[in-house]
């Protein structure tokens, strides 16, 4: 059972944003000692801009289009920044079957036609070759019935209170910070370097994810608590696999908030030091 008192605990966390499903997390989370991340939406802000665009055989403006009607039905950060860099009417008469595969891209048809749109995984899946691409940055390549039609470099930002964010979890004691990531071994490289993580794994799938984490909860003491952040687009199973899923409210999808433990409001990865803190707080009062 839980002391009264952490009741008193989750309506301090409601003031700062913080949204606590129950007195026992607010109990386990003073005890945080490993934080695990996801990338997109979670540190970075998910709003990718386009920074070049490399057609093979089509048009620029063909290359935009065709990736902006695949991805008319997705709601992954990637899918908003094309749609928007597309910047006309998406017509989706034209869209036929679409098919998402998590942590790679998709598959849809567009004018009769079998669009992908993806990684480097999903290229080698399908059989494509795609052209190297030396910019930093994700790249989203297009294949069009089988046939490489070029690629489109996007890029992200960190939050601009990612930095802090991760120093004020080790002034809370956190003994190790990890980065979890689909995206490219370049990207998460720099995302990790820039904002001082202990520890990145980059070209994961949904799967992998999960994965990494058992693996992470299988070599701490049973009295450490593991904390996931997340967006929930793909992560919602690694939401639920941690000690204490956190998941981003104001950007999350539905799927994360109904599989974590805590919502933070606004999105502000700062607010997971702030959360450890009055946990604490509240349980030297209930002591
Ligand atoms: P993260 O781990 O950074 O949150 P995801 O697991 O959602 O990222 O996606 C991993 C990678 O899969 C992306 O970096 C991208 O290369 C590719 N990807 C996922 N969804 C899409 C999509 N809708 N369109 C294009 N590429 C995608
Ligand atoms: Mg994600």
């Amino acid at each position: 059972s839980v002391p009264l008192s952490f009741f008193g605990g989750i309506g301090g966390a409601s003031k700062s944003g913080i949204l606590v499903k129950g007195g026992n997390y607010l109990e386990s989370l003073a005890d945080t000692s490993l934080v695990v991340f996801d990338k997109t939406g979670t540190l970075t802000k998910g709003v990718f801009n386009v920074t070049a665009v490399h057609p093979d055989s089509i048009s620029e403006a063909q290359l935009i289009e065709l990736a902006a009607l695949a991805e008319s039905y997705s709601d992954h950060p990637i899918s908003r920044s094309l749609k928007e860099a597309y910047a006309s009417e998406i017509d989706t008469s034209r869209l036929g079957e679409v098919e998402e595969l998590s942590g790679r891209g998709l598959r849809a048809e567009v004018d009769g036609r079998s669009v992908c749109v993806g990684n480097d995984k999903l290229m080698e899946e399908i059989g494509v070759k795609w052209h190297p691409c030396h910019r930093i940055g994700t790249t989203v390549h297009v294949a069009v019935d089988g046939t490489y039609a070029g690629h489109i470099v996007i890029s992200d930002e960190v939050k601009p209170d990612a930095k802090e964010a991760i120093r004020a979890l080790k002034q809370q004691g956190v003994r190790k910070t990890v980065m979890l990531t689909g995206d490219a071994k370049a990207v998460g490289e720099g995302v990790a370097q820039e904002l001082g993580l202990d520890q990145v794994y980059t070209e994961l799938l949904p799967a992998d994810k999960v994965e990494r984490v058992e693996e992470l909860l299988r070599n701490k003491s049973e009295k450490e608590t593991l904390v996931f952040v997340g967006d929930g687009i793909n992560d919602a199973p690694v939401l639920s696999r941690a000690d204490i899923g956190i998941a981003m409210g104001a950007m999350g999808s539905d799927a994360a908030i109904e599989a974590a433990d805590i919502v933070l409001m606004d999105d502000r990865p700062s607010k997971i030091a702030v959360a450890i803190q009055i946990a604490k707080k509240t349980r030297r009062i209930v002591r």
